[in-house]
């Protein structure tokens, strides 16, 4: 099916922030950053320029900078080249002033003298490049940097009922390629050219694009992070199958599942399998609002050692998603953080045995208005055996 048609399916696969929330963020963003003593945050292109004025664009070694000063009007600092990339974006109704700067200006300067007088404590977004951090820490008199990160990111983690719908179109556009597998994983095929034909299933089913697609077979599974190499995926094999991307409304899908191809060769598969879908299921339910993200690591941790594999276990329980695959509250031993309403979060434990095999089971995990959890995928989490 075409990527249109897709998108008729679920208008929340391609829903933009509206105007009205967009400006709610600036101002409480302006809010955070005066609770946080920063006399001004700077925001450069990516996910946090996108959460807070709908739109980013790359400008490389350019400086664009967003520039929020609380009490004052955002200004947006753009290079007068990269101007019409913005036209798009309604500033005037987000009380954004966009101000340009010419090749030959000193865009370093230009931004510190947007800034009051007496700015001192900067914060700085986490991707700002060091070659415009460290020359606005020089073109700012006595400036202090910080981290605006922890910031940003106590808006970004608290979805909106908005934020939430997108992220479960997205769950359903990856469900919908998870449950096409068949199509095309069989032995005899490359991990490489399975892995080709998902990423296009990717982009068919809603997404922008196919972000990562890690296909694993027997021992490759054993490593979490390995993509897809030039291993021939043979009968028995299981293979751990972990995809996503952004949807056009720029909300990112997670979702692994591991298969079998024929009947296992490895006879403690469907064991650990079976393991690994209880801690699956001990972590999902333990994400409820007040819980600490810790007690969801610990509770899927316990099944898993419990079982005996803890030593196996090599990874934290799951991450934030939003705009981005990986943000907060991250689900990892020491994180006190309680968990909220519209927290969105992986659940995907794993074990993961060197040289034989991996398993692990993610699904996109919602902390819903009554506290409870609710799934944002749903295909099965069983073994799903496909024909070798
Ligand atoms: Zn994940
Ligand atoms: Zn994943």
């Amino acid at each position: 099916m075409s990527e249109p048609a897709a998108l008729d399916r679920d208008p929340a696969l391609s829903a933009r922030a509206s105007t009205d929330a967009l400006v709610e963020r600036l101002g409480r963003l302006s809010a955070e950053a005066e609770r946080a003593g920063l006399d001004a945050v700077l925001v450069g292109p990516g996910a946090n320029l996108r959460y807070l004025v709908g739109h980013s664009v790359p400008s490389h070694e350019r400086l664009t900078c967003l520039v929020i000063v609380p009490g004052a009007s955002p200004r947006l600092l753009v290079p007068a080249l990269e101007r019409p990339g913005w036209d798009g974006v309604p500033t005037d109704a987000l009380g954004v002033e966009a101000v340009t700067w010419l090749d030959g200006q000193d865009p370093h300067a230009l931004l510190a003298s947007l800034l009051p007088a007496a700015a001192r404590v900067l914060g700085v977004d986490d991707d700002l490049p060091a070659r415009h951090l460290l020359r606005v820490q020089a073109a700012v008199d006595g400036s202090r940097l910080r981290l605006a990160g922890p910031t940003i990111s106590e808006l970004r983690m608290r979805k909106s009922g908005d934020e939430v719908a997108a992220l479960a179109a997205a769950g359903a556009a990856i469900d919908r390629v998870q449950a096409r597998m068949g199509e095309w994983l069989w032995a005899g095929r490359t991990e490489r050219d399975v892995a080709a034909d998902i990423a296009a299933a990717i982009v068919q089913e809603g997404h922008a694009t196919a972000d990562f697609v890690i296909v694993g077979s027997g021992p490759s599974g054993a490593s979490p992070h390995h993509e897809a190499g030039e291993r021939t995926i043979r009968e028995g094999d299981s293979v751990v199958v972990d995809i996503g991307g952004p949807t056009p409304a720029g909300y990112c899908s997670d979702c692994t599942r591991t298969y079998v191809v024929g009947a296992p060769v490895d006879r403690e598969l469907e064991t650990v399998h079976e393991v690994v879908r209880r801690a699956q299921q001990a972590g999902v339910a333990a994400a409820r609002a007040g819980s600490s993200c810790d007690s969801v690591d610990a509770a899927s941790r316990t099944v898993i050692e419990e079982a005996g594999y803890g030593e196996y276990f090599i990874t934290r329980t799951g991450h934030g998603i939003g705009l981005e695959v990986h943000e907060e509250p991250y689900l990892v031993a020491g994180n006190e953080r309680p968990l909220e309403p519209g927290m969105a979060f992986s659940v995907e434990p794993g074990i993961y045995l060197p040289g034989r095999f991996g398993v692990r089971i993610e699904d996109i995990v919602v902390v819903d208005d009554d506290g409870s959890p609710r799934r944002l995928n749903h295909f099965d989490t069983s073994l799903v055996r496909l024909a070798p």
